[in-house]
């Protein structure tokens, strides 16, 4: 007995250390993705350029509700931009889209070349009332303090506008000419649909037969300390975005009546029991696409023991699944997440309510889509007496496709990141957030959603949040990213 014992001990530590060898070579095998290019000059960027965003922060562009456009400051808005970036106002092509939307054209020497499309928004959300107290400096007043600018739209996305006509402005102002044609297009109301700005911005390019070798939009960002084991910043690529679907579930009972001689169940408590199945029952979780690549991007240039994790999910994936399960931001990059967001039944505390509705709102995985989520929440709810309703089209979109990392798009964001910063480690990543992006599936292979700012995770809350701000040296280094993007993409 003692014999056999020991030869299950023995048996036991054996495959350990296999188990280990497997382990330690496939981490030591598990080689950097980052490329190799050297650092460019650090070029200098004069203040007015604080300036200019400023005045367009006083410009309050705000989109409240869809279709409602406040033409006075779109106005000013526009006028300002002309007056400031004048030689695009007048050395490029440029055209309007539903009155305040707007697309500049830079034609390029070689029209064999595909163009390159570099997207933006002018609008920017409302701050509320109650709030506004809490800001420390006033957040249309454009102040610079403090190492940073302050305001609305310094985050989302007065910086991307605003910092690509800066790195255009200079370029030819230098008599740069590009080889590609780069278009610029600037929605009006991303905030609220993007349906009348970058959709129509769309539709015309379809209809005029442009596509485009690759589109960068706003999206993700470059995020210090992003991950535990990972010391430099990172630059998230956003590769792709999540879908979005709201359903809307109607709990219909035959009786109402007097609430002293309940039923077993009410409409209430059935909607509820509805609710509580689907946040119980979350949507399977994908270590895939877009997030594997990150892992795979990131996993190389960590420490250990989290070097040795990502090397190898044949076998920590389970437990990698689980423990990004735990906070909202990872689990939202790994599975499609369910949000029940509004709640609605009852007309008096002692009347027992024959009906009761919810909303709940879904953002979809690649890979997944608005039919699927659909099925899998009836399969969860499974009760007749609940009615799933899907949404009607503006409430829901499938996922985008995955961008290939292997096109010229990625490879000159990533090589333009490595030249102005290069301490960033670059990795491709899903954007869990909706950007006007998702119109142009149709018009390139390879969309990227990248604002080139570095920021901290607190800073995160700062966008649609409270004392929006962004650094004046973020915001130069951005341009620089600008205006180095534009020269790598044009040739
Ligand atoms: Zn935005």
């Amino acid at each position: 007995m003692r014999k056999l014992l020991r030869k299950l001990l023995l048996f036991i530590v054996f495959l350990l250390l296999i188990l280990t060898i497997i382990v330690a070579i496939k981490t030591v095998g598990f080689a950097s993705k980052q490329i190799d290019v050297e650092a460019v000059d650090t070029i200098p960027i004069s203040d007015n350029v604080l300036k200019s965003l400023s005045e367009a922060i006083q410009i309050p562009t705000v989109s409240r509700v869809r279709g409602q456009t406040d033409s006075a400051s779109f106005r000013k808005f526009y006028s300002f931009i002309d007056s400031q970036f004048v030689l695009a106002d007048s050395l490029l092509e440029k055209y309007t889209v539903n009155e305040f939307s707007r697309v500049y054209k830079w034609p390029g020497r070689n029209a064999r070349l595909k163009p390159v499309l570099f997207m933006g928004h002018t609008d920017v959300v409302p701050v509320e009332d109650l709030s506004r107290d809490k800001w420390i400096k006033d957040p249309f007043g454009g102040a610079v303090a403090d190492g940073f600018i302050w305001g609305r739209g310094t985050l989302d996305d007065k910086i991307n506008v605003i910092g690509i006509l800066e790195a255009v402005e200079m370029l030819l102002r230098e008599n740069y000419e590009p080889e590609r044609s780069l278009y610029f297009s600037f929605g009006h109301d991303e905030e609220v649909t993007g349906v009348n700005g970058a959709k129509a911005i769309a539709d015309q390019f379809e209809e005029q037969g442009i596509s485009f070798e690759y589109i960068l939009d706003e999206g993700s960002i470059m995020m210090e300390n992003a991950m535990p084991g990972l010391s430099p910043p990172v630059a998230l690529i956003g590769i792709a975005e999540k879908g979005y679907t709201t359903l809307s579930l109607t709990a219909q009972l035959k009786q109402g009546g007097h609430s002293s001689m309940p039923p077993k169940e009410t409409a209430v408590g059935v909607l509820s029991k509805a609710i509580y199945n689907l946040q119980q029952n979350p949507f399977p979780a994908r270590l895939e696409g877009a997030t594997r690549a990150l892992f795979d991007h990131v996993g190389p240039e960590m420490k250990l023991p989290e070097k040795a994790i990502f090397a190898n999910f044949w076998l920590f994936g389970s437990m990698l699944k689980s423990e990004l399960s735990n906070g909202p931001s990872t689990n939202a990059i790994i599975r499609t997440t369910t949000a029940p967001t509004m709640l609605r039944g009852g007309i008096k505390e002692n009347v027992l309510p024959s009906q009761a509705t919810a909303k709940v709102n879904f953002r979809i995985l690649p890979g997944e889509d608005v039919d699927f989520v659909y099925n899998h929440a009836k399969e969860i709810i499974n009760d007749p007496r609940v009615l799933v309703m899907k949404p009607d089209k503006v409430e829901g979109y499938n996922p985008s496709p995955v961008s290939d990392i292997n096109s010229f798009g990625f490879k000159v964001i990533q090589r333009s990141v490595r030249e102005i910063f290069p301490e960033a480690v670059v990795a491709p990543s899903l954007v869990i957030a909706t950007t006007d992006a998702r119109y142009f599936n149709r018009l390139s292979d390879n969309i990227f959603r990248f604002t080139p700012v570095l920021l901290t995770r607190q800073d995160l809350d700062r966008i649609h949040g409270l004392n929006e701000r962004l650094s004046i040296k973020a915001y130069k280094d951005a341009i620089r990213f600008y205006k180095q993007l534009l020269m790598n993409s044009s040739r």
